[in-house]
């Protein structure tokens, strides 16, 4: 079974409201193996709703439709949705009698245009409101189930969990089983490209790529109209064949982050931490430090924006500063040693960069960072050159310096 979801209103489109009950709805489907294929957002115009309804319609099993269900003239998706499927419009004598009802206990009395509620599609189904006034509905228009719910979220909800749970799961005709790789130290394109030959042979599992800054995500989604079992098998198989071409990048697969498996990887081995950090400007200590607990491992860190921080607190030798610059692998190295130094930490991590927009040059363009990890055993470099804005520069340098950690702790050899 696949869907489409249909956000009706126009101040979807022009407003700043934003689409939230098509987020909610489609992972629900998804958890039952239901595939949303599209999400539409369609102002409150009457031809526009019933052409994209029976469009819909003919394209999925299941249309999920949230909005335009109240009293008032912009209120036309019970209208539009009748036109699409060619249905007739029932007036039914009970809704106005509860909706009377409703009203007379809060002590007023119906305005006249709330019986515009009452037109209901020939042969649906009605799906009792209990937060709001709009009655939901639900037709069987034979190849395909429609769903029309109300607008706000707080009306959505308990109603498309009821109709989810009696209407819905029932006909799912899929099992699911999905995983998901997180994925640090390489980019995007150069992720794809170690991978893209083998996923892009497999339409189930479907393989999705996500990126944010310092991150990536790969997520494979397996169906099967037989059992769990084989959802799951098949998801394996394809994962296990990724991880192969990427494992030196995955540094999870649960739901945690970066700075979390960095922070419990350190207090497993009883090992600290203190930074040294110019372009990132703190950036790197906050990364650490938003995990709770980090305090066990991570002693601190020097911000050292201007030479004279390098120099004076960490002592980078003027001449590295002269003959090297700033941003150099030589700098990078002091940095690390002078924190680590001055901390007594057992780790000491530095970072050195150009952020931009401005101060790049042909040898040194924007976005050139250098990181060094500096330990009793150990001294690594690593120079990138980033592309992005200043932000995405600063947080992809602090995650690419706690991605050596995690490297330079993997390869230690593991304490008896
Ligand atoms: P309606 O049912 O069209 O009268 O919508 C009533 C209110 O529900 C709107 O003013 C929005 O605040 C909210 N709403 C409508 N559609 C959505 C949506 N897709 N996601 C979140 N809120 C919505
Ligand atoms: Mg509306």
């Amino acid at each position: 079974m696949r869907a489409i979801f249909i956000a009706v209103g126009s101040e979807l489109l022009d407003l700043d409201r934003v689409d939230t009950n098509s987020i909610y709805v489609a992972r629900r489907l998804r958890e039952k193996g239901i595939l949303t294929d599209m999400k539409v957002a369609v102002g409150d115009h009457m031809d526009n709703l019933s052409w994209i309804v029976k469009k819909a319609c003919q394209r999925a099993q299941l249309v999920v439709l949230s909005g335009g269900l109240g009293p008032t003239e912009d209120d036309i998706t019970r209208e539009a949705v009748a036109t699409a499927l060619k249905r007739e419009l029932v007036f039914r004598e009970e809704i106005v009698v509860e909706l009377k009802e409703r009203f007379r206990c809060r002590g007023m009395a119906m305005p006249e245009i709330n019986a515009r509620q009452a037109f209901v599609i020939e042969g649906a189904e009605l799906l009792p409101n209990r937060v709001g006034t709009a009655p939901g509905q639900f037709c069987d228009a034979g190849g395909c189930k429609v769903l029309l719910l109300p607008g706000p979220p707080n009306e959505l909800l308990p109603m498309f969990e009821a109709a989810f749970e009696k209407l819905i799961a029932p006909a799912a005709n899929y099992h699911i089983y999905s995983r998901a790789f997180k994925l640090t130290g390489i980019s995007e394109s150069e992720a794809d490209s170690r991978c893209a030959d083998v996923y892009r042979r497999y339409r189930n599992p479907v393989t999705t790529v996500l990126a944010s800054p310092g991150m990536i995500e790969f997520h494979f989604l397996g169906r099967s109209k037989n059992s769990d079992e084989e959802a799951r098998r098949l998801t394996d198989e394809l994962a296990e064949k990724v991880r192969e071409r990427l494992k030196d990048f995955i540094f999870a697969e649960a739901d945690v982050t970066l700075p979390e498996v960095v922070v419990a990887m350190l207090i497993e081995r009883k090992l600290t931490l203190a930074v040294a950090e110019s372009c990132t400007g703190g950036g790197l200590g906050n990364l650490v430090t938003s995990v709770p607990g980090s305090s066990e491992v991570f002693l601190g860190g020097v911000i050292a924006y201007a030479n004279s921080v390098k120099a004076g607190v960490l002592g980078v030798r003027e001449e590295t500063l002269k003959r090297h610059g700033a941003v150099s692998e030589a700098t990078a190295a002091e940095m690390a040693a002078g924190t680590r130094r001055l901390t007594g930490a057992a780790i000491g991590l530095a970072v050195t960069g150009i952020a931009g927009p401005e101060g790049g040059n042909p040898k040194k363009p924007v976005g050139l960072v250098h990181m060094h990890l500096s330990s009793a055993d150990s001294e690594q470099g690593l120079r990138q050159i980033f592309s992005g804005s200043r932000e995405m520069i600063k947080l992809r340098s602090a995650h690419y310096a706690l991605n050596m950690v995690r490297e330079y702790l993997n390869q230690l050899p593991a304490k008896c």
